[in-house]
């Protein structure tokens, strides 16, 4: 089959499209003809050695198409059309027993711990897919990391509530445009980050109340004024180091910063005095159930959220892929078709 692999971290210039053979199918184990794969700021890692992964490795979280062939004694209908739930966990530990195997202690991700979607086929454990019913399946593809995690983090791990003011770092990327649209069907005021007009206007057609330019704006201060002084009821954060301190200044009291995604800097000092004299909340998210992802791609095929499709890029083109994600021009998700 042919795949995008590299065979050691690097730029962009080490995917290289290639024949490579078909995986090999073990017990309980499903072979998913891939129709469409998205592009995520973690393949950028995985590709350049940030995060470690398998040499040669095929990247690819965001995954949707149709079971191809199954492994032996492993049932799920042929011909079906699939999402991946791409958190790998081993079922068996005290958090994959209490239904949080995004937290599980030996977990991973597929097309970071196994190969993923950037290829002709995918092997993925049956357990792992989500029926995708009748939605197209390069919407699905644009689906899965952004959108659930947006949920896992506004719905699940904080709960939005109509009039809520929520703002939203990199509000024109692909988890950022999730948020927009999530809080906003969960009948927030969304204030939506991020830099330059052409930006501005993505965020604004994308349903966001507000619009701050971080580059000309002071990002805390825009927020307190938008919210009549007070400051907003919850930060999506998920550019962090850079980020972290004008998310708590831009709180108001009794305010929560979800801490989703890291593009920038690890470490980050907190006012702890800020922190307790505000009564704020710090919460992290990472990744989210195989349940949130049923959930969200319900809502898509209900047209209740609408992933913003940014390029649809042909396999081979997975570098420029790369490329084009480096140079922050992306607004909503881009995708590779093999
Ligand atoms: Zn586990």
């Amino acid at each position: 089959m042919r795949a995008v692999r590299f065979h050691s971290p690097g730029g962009p210039e080490v995917l290289v499209e290639e024949e490579v053979p078909m995986p090999e199918l073990r017990p309980g184990e499903v072979l998913v003809k891939v129709a469409a794969c998205g592009v995520n700021r973690i393949d950028i890692w995985i590709r350049n050695g940030r995060y470690e992964s398998n040499l040669p490795h095929i990247l690819g979280a965001d995954i949707a198409g149709e079971v191809d062939s199954v492994g032996v004694g492993t049932k799920f209908e042929i011909g079906k059309s699939v999402v991946v739930y791409p958190a790998l966990s081993d079922g068996t530990c005290r958090f994959c027993l209490e239904s949080f195997p995004n937290r599980c202690v030996s977990g991973g991700l597929v097309g970071r711990a196994s190969d993923g979607g950037y290829a002709e086929y995918v092997r993925v454990p049956a357990a792992n897919l989500v029926d995708a019913g009748d939605l197209d399946l390069r919407i699905a593809a644009a689906v899965p990391v952004n959108f659930a995690t947006a949920w896992n983090a506004l719905v699940e791990r904080a709960t939005v509530r109509p009039d809520d003011s929520v703002l939203v770092w990199g509000a024109a990327g692909g988890l950022g445009h999730a948020a927009v649209q999530v809080a906003k069907m969960l009948g927030a005021q969304v204030i939506g980050v991020a830099g330059g007009e052409e930006k501005r206007k993505f965020v604004m057609e994308n349903g966001a109340d507000y619009f701050i330019d971080h580059t000309a704006e002071d990002v805390a201060a825009r927020a307190k004024e938008i919210t009549g002084g007070f400051g907003v009821d919850l930060v999506f954060d998920d550019v962090g180091g850079d980020t972290w301190e004008q998310s708590l200044a831009s709180l108001a009291k009794g305010g929560t910063v979800l801490s989703v995604a890291l593009t920038s800097g690890a470490s980050s000092s907190v006012d702890v005095g800020r922190l307790y004299r505000n009564e704020l909340s710090i919460v992290g998210v990472f990744s989210f159930r195989k349940e949130t992802l049923t959930r969200v791609i319900q809502l898509a095929s209900a047209g209740s959220i609408k992933p913003r499709i940014f390029r649809e890029l042909p396999l081979g083109s997975a570098r420029e892929a790369h490329e084009i994600l480096e140079s922050r021009k992306v607004e909503g998700k881009m995708l590779l078709i093999p």
